[in-house]
């Protein structure tokens, strides 16, 4: 895949089972598909679009072809071998980057010199997440509303600039799996907020920094802007603050970035000096071009500024050398530049004056000099700009032979601007850093939810989590609704791609066994925009799960079984939780108002019942939001009801059904029964109010003497459809 406003060239290998989870992660424009494969069928195309709103586009096989597709890349890079990229030889990655290319080629005015290198992407790098984990997660937006804001994106982004933000987000659509990879984000973060004050500066340099990724490419294709230009010097100019400021620091990571930021001084030297600080943003209306920067461009505009100034001293000069006093040298829009000698001076006029034009009581000459003068200044404005055009394209062509340095420094710039965000979130937020290990442990002391935390108006309560490969790997979550269930899985799904993202979390502390992937199913989300029922789509989720969860993965699962009736749904969350425990023994947490669930604690290896503190005072049920050992007794969906406003009578009508449907559970009341009681407390409550007084009312004040038979049958329907 290929980001053509940077030029950033990537190729992943995978197998096709992946492909729409990755493709989630990059979130792509266009698709390209070989011709009659199984990419490129109107289902993949639908499922393709609902998940990342891509469109496909079919593309000739023999553009995937092997050989052709080295010499396309090795054409394009000018190489005779991708070793220098990272690949020993050809493998079905290299097919698809060619056909890319080729595509490229093809549909792109423009050249593609700013596509430089090609990076290996390996997915064993990354901690795997599918789409819908993204989704439910709400890592880059929200459910609700497809929004950034309210995202975790949004809520912990404190970058700088364009370059950052970006990276921020790919962090979190890749975090990583590799021990000492996150180890090092951790350190420089760490590194950096030590020194709060070096922290500042950095991040006040930072957001002065121009897009060095996107500028850089717009030098390579030529259509850089003398705006975007002279950013960039300010910006190169900067760098030098910027690592003077990076001295001392000791991290790996950090240490990378100080050399890639050096060494630009002359750079942008040159540009400070080309371009005009209060350029315009397109080069042809001139204005460009600093003074003082091309001899021949100030000479030429000297002549347009200037102009009033030399006619004045040629004036002075030719009055002294004729003598005539009252000689004017004017400018006329029809006949140009001229010089005027009244008649009464007619006799000392020069003999190398030409007469040009006669008016009343003068005549009117020009001189060779004023016609050289005039054929300049009325071009001098037209090869003014012209030749600004020529300056700027030499400046952008001798930039563009360093291009390779201006994106180093992008790069090195964009992993700054992240890692100094995340210590600067560390900081504001007092976020801790967690401790990574291999092991399958997963331990939070008062972890937060990172979103809710932050929004909500009331105390968010924290919340720890205990888990270990051996001992309680898999919680079952039982509690009200509304009580914070869903939000504790959440966050704990959360904390681990935040901290795997190697930034610090909101937690007192934690130690996190590395996780290869983070399994979510969340809620009963309508997709109906994909043809799946809310259910079935509810299978085909926990299906992938149950497939490819490792015991290194971590299981969010959250009132799984919902979709169909009690006992169905209830069969299948039992066995999908034993499953989990047995043959999976990953991590799972899973959240379920299926109190029957906390039986599998004594039942279950590993399994350990979970709930949500509840008072009850008086008649009021208070959620305390606090997660406590053991399984909840009851559901309280009664009174959740009540705080939602579902008016007195329906509550009342619920709470007097709640004894006879309690019993039909407990005791097997079968069906006539069940509808008899119901019917029973029904007429207790008057909400079968009987007709017989209404009607005896309306018969009583019936007068039968003013009644027609028409209006007596009319009458009779009336109180018949009453009983
Ligand atoms: P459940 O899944 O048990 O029905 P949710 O997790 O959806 O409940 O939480 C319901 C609401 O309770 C949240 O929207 C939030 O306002 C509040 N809440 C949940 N957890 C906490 C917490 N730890 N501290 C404070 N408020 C919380
Ligand atoms: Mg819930």
């Amino acid at each position: 895949w290929v980001e053509l406003s940077t030029g950033a060239f990537w190729t992943m290998l995978l197998s096709g089972e992946h492909l729409l989870d990755e493709l989630t992660r990059i979130m792509p424009a266009e698709v390209l598909a070989p011709e009659g494969s199984v990419w490129d069928t109107p289902a993949w195309k639908t499922n393709l679009k609902a998940a990342c709103g891509a469109v496909c586009v079919s593309r000739p096989v023999w553009g995937y072809d092997a050989h052709a597709a080295m010499n396309t890349l090795q054409k394009h890079f000018k190489t005779t071998t991708l070793e220098g990229f990272g690949f020993d030889g050809y493998d079905e990655s290299l097919s698809s980057a060619a056909a890319l290319i080729e595509y490229l080629n093809e549909t792109q005015k423009t050249s593609l010199a700013h596509i430089l290198s090609l990076r290996k992407f390996d997915r064993r790098d990354h901690m795997a997440i599918d789409g819908t984990t993204l989704r439910c997660l709400e890592v880059h937006r929200t459910l609700r509303g497809n929004q950034r804001s309210g995202s975790l994106l949004a809520c912990i982004d404190r970058t700088c600039t364009g370059m950052g933000a970006r990276t921020l987000e790919r962090w979190l659509a890749f975090p990583l799996r590799g021990y000492s990879a996150i180890v090092q984000r951790q350190d420089a973060i760490e590194e950096l907020m030590q020194d709060r004050r070096r922290l500042e500066s950095i991040r006040n340099i930072l957001s002065g920094v121009t897009q060095v990724d996107r500028v850089s490419s717009a030098i390579m294709l030529g259509r850089v802007r003398p705006r975007e230009l002279l950013a960039l010097g300010q910006t190169l100019n900067a760098l030098p603050d910027l690592v003077g400021l990076l001295e001392g620091l000791a991290g790996e990571l950090l240490c990378g970035v100080r050399p890639a930021l050096e060494g630009f001084e002359d750079d942008a030297r040159l540009i400070l000096d080309a371009i005009s600080e209060e350029c315009p943003n397109v080069i042809r209306d001139g204005g460009v071009i600093a003074a003082r920067y091309d001899q021949e461009l100030d000479r030429l505009r000297s002549i347009g500024a200037d102009g009033q100034s030399w006619l004045s001293a040629y004036q002075q000069r030719l009055c002294r050398a004729t003598g005539i006093g009252n000689l004017k040298v004017g400018f006329n829009k029809v006949f140009g530049y001229y010089i005027e000698v009244t008649n009464a001076n007619a006799d000392k006029v020069p003999g190398d004056f030409i007469r040009k034009q006669t008016v009343k009581n003068a005549e009117r000459y020009i001189t060779d000099e004023l016609k050289r003068y005039e054929s300049e200044a009325l071009t001098a404005a037209e090869r003014a700009k012209a030749l600004e055009v020529q300056l700027f394209e030499q400046l952008r062509i001798k930039l563009s032979s360093g291009i390779e340095r201006l994106q180093g420094a992008a790069s090195a710039l964009a992993l700054l601007d992240v890692l100094a965000a995340l210590a600067q979130l560390a900081i504001e937020r007092d976020y801790r850093r967690p401790v990574i290990t291999q092991d399958n442990v997963l331990q939070i002391t008062a972890g937060r939810h990172p979103v809710l935390a932050e929004q909500l108006r009331q105390e968010f309560v924290p919340n720890d989590v205990c888990m270990s490969s051996t001992d309680d790997r898999l919680l079952i979550i039982t509690g009200p609704n509304m009580a914070g269930k869903s939000t504790y899985i959440r966050q704990t799904a959360l904390l681990v791609l935040l901290a795997q993202t190697g930034s610090f979390i909101p937690a007192q502390d934690a130690t996190i066994g590395l996780v290869d992937r983070i399994f979510t199913r969340v809620g009963a989300a309508d997709e109906l925009s994909r043809g799946l029922s809310t259910f079935m789509l509810e299978m085909v989720e926990t299906a992938n799960i149950l497939n490819n969860a490792t015991s290194r993965s971590l299981v969010i699962l959250d009132e799984v079984g919902r979709g169909t009736s009690t006992c169905d749904g209830l069969a299948l969350a039992w066995a999908i939780c034993e499953h989990l425990a047995l043959r999976v023994r990953c991590r799972a947490l899973f959240a379920t108002h299926y109190h029957e669930l906390t039986e599998l604690e004594a039942l279950l290896d590993g399994a350990s019942n979970l709930n949500v503190a509840v008072r009850e005072w008086a008649d009021e049920v208070i959620f305390l939001h606090k997660i406590v050992p053991g399984g909840a007794d009851q559901s309280y969906g009664v009174h959740v009801a009540r705080l939602a406003g579902v008016p007195r009578e329906v509550i009342d009508r619920a709470k007097s059904l709640l004894p006879t449907l309690q019993a039909h559970v407990a005791k097997g009341l079968d069906m006539p029964e069940l509808a008899r009681r119901a019917k029973q407390s029904a007429a207790q409550m008057g909400l079968f109010a009987d007709p017989t007084q209404k009607i005896i009312g309306e018969l009583k004040h019936l007068d039968l003497e003013n009644t027609t038979g028409l209006a007596a049958l009319e009458i009779l329907r009336r109180l018949k459809e009453m009983i």
